[in-house]
């Protein structure tokens, strides 16, 4: 096995950090990264790549979630455990393979986070059963709304952090990265009966970060037409209104899909009407580009702590994603 390091500064100027990494871990998920470090680019001569547009908090998640992949397909092989982990966890070994000013402090924590400790073990259970055990209850759904800001702030902090890792795996090229955050959410999101709500911060961030085409986007398209306009009674001229305010093309979006699924409670034509029926499970958002539909659906159910994992990652990183 190649162990060939390399280093990733990441963060701009002031404020960037280098971080060492096995070369093969990032090649082995990124074409990106494998194009930058095997090609005849000065990155490959100098083992040195500068990425000034992300976080080293971002970075960190990323390479977190990159262990969790090494474990399935080194059966035998042992890799040095490089610096992976999130500051908080385990950053007293910081020192061994990083350069540089690495030394963390534990997460800084102003908002409390959902408790996600009740997630079960399996996450299949929840991508693939969840949504059919339950027709969701709107008004319950709004009232815990009304009545939980701190949760909802928390779920909310959660969900930005979700879409800053959509967005690197979106930069940088990492097919299985996107469809995974997309899993997690989706598990997340059945098991708090809690989708993606609107939010102005949310929009303006994933419109100008990601194709119009990106399936992170495509889920907040679906979970606002099927969660927060969910019968034709609260699909208000208010609440349609705000949308609009936020974001003219995610209301349009938006608006196909209602439309589509409206059709639906007259004749077979269009989406179904209930999300569950048009999103069995998160394959319906994925890519597979990394893995088939069949392969993908084994590693939800051979691998949850690859979503747990990202699930616990995306509730303790409340960084605020206005520093881009
Ligand atoms: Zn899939």
């Amino acid at each position: 096995m190649d162990l060939d390091t390399v280093t990733v500064r990441v963060g701009e100027a002031d404020t960037a950090v280098n971080i060492t990494v096995y070369r093969n871990l990032l090649s082995d998920v990124s074409p990106y990264f494998r194009g930058a470090f095997e090609g005849s680019f000065v990155e490959a001569t100098d083992r040195f790549i500068s990425l000034t547009d992300v976080t080293e908090q971002t970075f960190r998640m990323f390479l977190q979630w990159v262990h969790t992949q090494v474990h399935q397909h080194s059966s035998g092989a042992t890799i040095p455990s490089p610096v992976i982990l999130l500051p908080g966890s385990t950053a007293k070994n910081a020192g061994n393979t990083t350069t540089g000013p690495v030394e963390l402090q534990p997460p800084h924590r102003t908002q409390s986070v959902p408790d996600v400790g009740f997630l079960p073990d399996d996450i299949s259970a929840l991508d693939e059963l969840g949504g059919h055990q339950k027709r969701w209850d709107v008004e319950e759904i709004e009232g815990l709304y009304l009545k939980e800001s701190e949760w909802i702030n928390g779920h909310r902090l959660s969900l930005l952090s979700f879409l800053r890792l959509y967005v690197f795996a979106d930069q940088y090229n990492v097919p299985q990265l996107r469809d995974d955050v997309l899993t997690a959410l989706t598990a997340q999101s059945i098991s708090w009966s809690w989708w993606p709500d609107i939010e102005r911060e949310m929009m303006e961030s994933a419109y100008a970060k990601l194709p119009p085409s990106s399936k992170f986007i495509r889920l907040l398209v679906l979970s606002t037409a099927y969660c927060w306009l969910s019968k034709p009674g609260t699909c208000s001229a208010t609440r349609l209104r705000t949308i609009k305010e936020m974001n003219e093309d995610f209301a349009f979006d938006v608006m196909v899909v209602q439309n589509e699924r409206l059709k639906e409670t007259e004749s077979s034509e269009g989406m179904p009407f209930w999300l569950e029926d048009a999103m069995p499970n998160s394959c319906t958002l994925h890519e597979h580009l990394a893995r088939d539909a069949a392969n993908c659906r084994k590693r939800i159910r051979d691998q949850p702590y690859i979503f747990i994992g990202l699930i616990e990652m995306c509730a303790q990183d409340d960084l605020s994603i206005a520093e881009e």
